[in-house]
């Protein structure tokens, strides 16, 4: 059965999409929206996010993802869904991208706006950079790369044609990329992956959250760090996100930083910056399907 948004709902979510708040298809949107705005940790998190298991906010990487070398074709034979999130003209089309779909466990608005630094510099620039610089490095790597948009230009799609797309493409995982718009003193990457959501997630659950460790592995390998406020050592459990939930394939959705703090938006922004997430991502797919 279908939920329905009530008024109120509707009101916050054309709010957020005005805040250029990113939502990436979440269908709580109250807990999210207060979330993304205030950085706090969400009251609605899903009580099976694992307790905190080491004082340190800074994970020791595993040697998997470390020690990953990128040589010869490891991927040869295999597809890689990657999602650059959100795209430029969104903002131009928002009638048609608030309408709703179903994410599993609510409706969200099919595709938002994104998140934009103070001086205009937009998630879905950094999320269309970086999504080539990782493809270049994937198909180098003997992979079939499929993007679920291929120019940063137009709108959408809607959060469920980008699942649809892995699926259909035949890929063995997607990577959806995203950054976020936090209060200003918040930096540091999470990696969302898709928490049980009956007849949604329960096939793809468990692999996607090994897929999240080697990412998160990966990246803190490249010298990020994790965000400190969010998450749990960079990993964060969601049953909300729409283009998790509907994937049909092992995914997650990596905010990649924080376009609203100093440091993190001069190396979102920054071509080396972005080709140190890619690598990282690359490093991450190597060691979970290689
Ligand atoms: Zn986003």
């Amino acid at each position: 059965m279908r939920r329905q948004l009530g008024a109120g709902q509707s009101r916050l979510l054309v709010a957020a999409i005005a805040a250029g708040v990113c939502l990436v298809g979440a269908a709580g949107l109250i807990a999210s929206a207060v979330v993304d705005v205030a950085g706090s940790r969400p009251s609605a998190q899903p009580s099976a996010v694992p307790a905190a298991p080491s004082a340190s906010p800074v994970p020791t990487a595993t040697p998997s993802a470390t020690s990953t070398v990128l040589t010869g074709r490891p991927l040869a034979g295999r597809t890689v869904a990657v999602d650059p999130g959100h795209n430029r003209d969104n903002a131009q089309r928002r009638t048609v991208l608030a309408g709703e779909q179903e994410t599993g466990t609510g409706m969200a608005a099919c595709d938002t706006v994104g998140a934009a630094s103070a001086d205009g510099y937009e998630e879905s620039a950094f999320a269309f950079a970086t999504a080539r610089a990782l493809q270049r490095r994937l198909e180098a790597l003997g992979a079939r790369v499929v993007l679920t948009r291929r120019t940063q230009s137009g709108a959408g799609p809607c959060f469920a044609e980008r699942a649809a797309i892995a699926e259909r493409e035949g890929a063995d995982v997607l990577l959806s990329l995203h950054a976020e718009g936090l209060p200003a003193d918040e930096a540091g990457f999470t990696v969302l992956r898709p928490g049980p959501v009956p007849r949604y997630t329960e096939d793809i659950a468990e692999a996607s959250g090994r897929l999240g460790r080697a990412v998160r592995d990966a990246l803190v390998g490249e010298g990020l760090a994790p965000s400190p406020a969010r998450g749990q050592d960079g990993l964060l459990l969601r049953t909300d996100v729409g283009v998790l939930n509907r994937s049909d394939v092992p995914a997650v959705l990596i905010s990649a930083g924080n376009l609203h703090h100093a440091q993190d938006v001069e190396r979102l922004r920054s071509g080396a910056g972005q080709e140190l997430v890619a690598l990282a991502l690359a490093k991450a797919v190597v060691a979970y399907l290689g």
